[in-house]
């Protein structure tokens, strides 16, 4: 059985106490490889490289990284279909999402920050008859990056690739829950010609490796993108460390639709907002809200819309695939049940779907599942579910949907579907939200900023932000 290696000072190994963890295919519900279980030991091994390595990479210049970053980027594409079939049997994701969406976007965000680094520039301010200011941005040093499994190389590369393009060496850490991806991005970066130490791959369980890199006194920055709970932990170990943070924490994000959208394309966008990757995109909208006037119409059609995806094997031509993993099934099963308590209708879905085939008998399904007749403040509509689980309901005014829509403690992302102009500018400017879509969803440049308020994070990432984020202004004064 494959065993997955660390990837430290620029060599593939075993963890320092020869312990591994088993890694399960979705779909199938079988174990299929070995994950490091690393410890502190491991930390302490990737942090001495990077140390190491640090005054090479920093002062190498920027054309010379901006050369090796673009170098992963076309290395990853040339084994496009090999990463993605990878990250489906790992993450029980439909091949088709992975080669279309997932890995493109990885090539991209080596290719966005190898060629952004040379476009970066920093502020001057001018005193009139006194002096000039100008501000140095230099590498942060040592930086972990923690990422999460739901689009696991996409999530991962999106933090690795600002930060050694900004000049620091990373510790990195996947989800021990879907770890293949990143243990082939360590081949293509000895491939590539990354130099021993620059980046540091510690495949391991989050109590374990994950927070001996936020204890480490020398990972002076973490970038973390993973649930609300797991971010404020970690902010109480880092906080008091006076580590740079950027969190990006889950939601639970509102799809608005107002009696003027446009209803087809509404409609389409809808069942893959809140359907793709089962669900399981923390951009996904998880709250329907749709005005009373096409209230009716709209919840047929999307029933009727739904009921036609095709779940099972996602090695076949499905729109649904399975769900990350056995814990993740139970939890959402368990809000399902909640929702009935609650009151909730069951309009599609409701249940584990278990595929005819025999290698998917085994795996962990759940039909896409459609929920009406709940309060918008019940736990259904405020808690986090994370899977493909959607609640539906009716509103009449703007001022009654934004008070539903801005109701829970999250605030990541919204869309809203509108034609009147004036209104989608109200209620963009009215959300509690960090990205608003109108008439459009997960449409992402990346030089926009990226993130959450309130529970749904701290920071931005994409673009300059991502590259101030990974290193540290200092102002210099020069008086004449
Ligand atoms: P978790 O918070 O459970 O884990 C995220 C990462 O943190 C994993 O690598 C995990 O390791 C690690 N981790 C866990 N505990 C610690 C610790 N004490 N110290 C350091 N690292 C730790 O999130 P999930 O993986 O379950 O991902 C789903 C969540 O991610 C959802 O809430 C979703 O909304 C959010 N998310 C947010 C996004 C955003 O941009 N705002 C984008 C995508 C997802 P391990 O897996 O080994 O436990």
């Amino acid at each position: 059985m494959l065993r997955i290696e660390n990837y430290i000072d620029g060599q593939l190994i075993a963890p320092c106490n020869n312990q591994f963890l088993d890694n399960y295919e979705p779909a199938t519900g079988k174990v299929y490889s070995l994950i490091p279980d690393s410890s502190s030991e491991d930390i302490e091994l990737a942090v001495s490289a990077a140390k190491r390595a640090f005054p090479l990479w920093s002062k190498i210049g920027i054309q010379e990284r901006s050369k090796i970053l673009l170098k992963i980027s076309s290395l990853i594409e040339n084994h496009l279909t090999a990463f993605a079939e990878a990250e489906s049997i790992d993450n029980g994701k439909p091949l088709k999402l992975a080669s279309t969406v997932d890995i493109p976007r990885a090539v991209d965000n080596f290719h966005f920050f190898a060629t952004a680094i040379e476009h970066f520039a920093s502020e001057s301010h001018f005193m009139e008859n006194t002096a000039i200011n100008y501000t140095l941005r230099r590498p942060i040093g040592i930086v972990g990056c923690i990422s999460p499994w739901n689009l696991p190389l996409y999530l991962f590369t999106w933090k690795i690739a600002p930060a050694l393009a900004a000049g620091n060496c990373v510790i990195a850490k996947p989800s021990e829950i879907t770890p293949m991806t990143a243990y082939m991005l360590s081949k293509i970066c000895i491939e590539a010609g990354l130099p021993a130490g620059v980046l540091n791959i510690v495949h391991g369980l989050g109590p374990t490796a994950g927070q001996a890199m936020v204890e480490h006194p020398e990972i002076k920055a973490i970038s973390f993108t993973g649930g609300t709970t797991t971010g404020r932990r970690l902010a109480a170990t880092a906080a008091p460390m006076f580590k740079k943070l950027s969190l990006e924490l889950g939601g639970k994000n509102a799809n608005i639709i107002f009696d003027d959208c446009d209803f087809e394309n509404t409609l389409k966008t809808t069942v893959h907002s809140s359907f793709a990757n089962q669900g399981q995109i923390c951009l996904c909208s998880s709250r329907i809200f749709v005005q009373k006037g096409i209230y009716e119409k709209f919840k047929n059609a999307f029933v009727e819309k739904v009921k036609q995806l095709k779940i099972g094997d996602p090695s076949t031509d499905v729109n649904i695939g399975a769900i990350v993993s056995k814990q993740h099934q139970e939890k959402i099963v368990s809000y399902i049940a909640l929702a009935k308590e609650e009151g909730g209708k069951i309009l599609c879905g409701g249940e584990i779907y278990q595929p005819d085939d025999d290698r998917c008998k085994e795996g962990y399904f759940i039909a896409p599942t459609i929920i009406e007749g709940l309060r918008y403040d019940c736990r259904t509509n405020q808690e986090e579910i994370f899977g493909p689980v959607v609640t539906i309901t009716p509103f009449d005014t703007e001022e009654e949907v934004l008070k539903m829509a801005n109701s829970t403690e999250y605030g990541l992302a919204c869309t809203i579907w509108t034609s009147e102009l004036n209104k989608a500018h109200r209620m963009a400017e009215r959300m509690e939200s960090g990205i608003v879509w109108i008439n459009c969803w997960l449409l992402r440049d990346l030089r926009t900023p990226f993130g959450g308020v309130k529970n749904s994070g701290v920071g931005r990432e994409g673009g300059w932000e991502a590259l101030r984020f990974f290193t540290e202004a200092k102002n210099v004064c020069i008086k004449y």
